[in-house]
């Protein structure tokens, strides 16, 4: 596994836990508004300073009274086919574990269900089904995404959808086409764009939408889930 990052405590990214997230190297998606450019584009991975798995499960053994959660992020994690093994051993050590991931792997996620290896997942929405590509810069096989969207759906492990919204390229109607689409699901977050260093620099300089216009749309989708928010 490539390490590419480790931030020792989060409050927020787990809920109810408090966790350590990991950044795992590698993602088959391009979304031009990744803010994580250097765990996605091959050239600067090459340049990404790794934590060893020796050095991880070092850190994880010493923080276990401190820690109960970790978050598995990326990058994309379901794209590492030695993921359920690495997953085992964090177990092992009496972790929760929750994954980030944009869906595009629904076998490694039924997988990791099945045997048990996750407790929480946070899946992207990246967009409404017609913008599905220009939204990742990749052509995605839009079957698997409606896969993991039913498998989580089943509520066999406990999960959130979520959205970054973007605007120049989000409307609203987008919006409510999403919350349509994974309309029943449990929890729906709505995470407002940060115009922080971006894959496109085109969007660095874009504003992210006033918070009242996010909460006016979470207002009209709140009914299609049991959970709605605004991040
Ligand atoms: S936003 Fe997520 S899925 Fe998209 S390129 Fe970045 S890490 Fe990959």
């Amino acid at each position: 596994m490539k390490i590419g990052g480790l931030q020792k405590l989060t409050l927020i990214d787990y809920p109810g836990r408090l966790a350590a997230t990991i950044f795992l190297c590698g993602c088959n998606f391009h979304c031009p508004w990744c803010y994580s450019s250097e765990l996605v584009l091959p050239e600067k991975i090459k340049n990404q300073p790794k934590i060893s798995e020796k050095e991880f499960f070092k850190f994880l053994k010493e923080r276990k009274k401190l820690l109960d959660g970790l978050v598995l992020c990326g990058g994309e994690p379901s794209i590492n086919k030695k993921l359920p093994a690495f997953i085992k051993k964090i177990k092992k050590l009496g972790y929760s574990v929750k994954l980030d991931t944009n869906g595009s792997n629904p076998k490694m996620l039924k997988k990791l269900i099945d045997e048990k290896l996750i407790d929480y997942v946070a899946m992207d929405i990246k967009a409404p089904k017609e913008k599905y590509n220009k939204s990742t810069g990749v052509k995605v096989n839009l079957k698997k995404i409606q896969k993991s969207i039913d498998i989580l759906k089943k509520g066999e492990v406990d999960y959130e959808f979520r959205s970054t919204i973007v605007p120049s390229f989000h409307t609203k109607e987008d919006i409510i086409e999403m919350a349509k689409w994974i309309r029943g699901a449990k929890r729906y977050y709505l995470q407002n764009f940060r115009p922080e260093k971006t894959i496109d620099p085109k969007f660095e300089k874009i504003k992210p939408y006033p918070q009242e216009y996010l909460l006016e749309i979470q207002k009209a989708i709140s009914p299609f889930f049991e959970v709605c928010q605004v991040r």
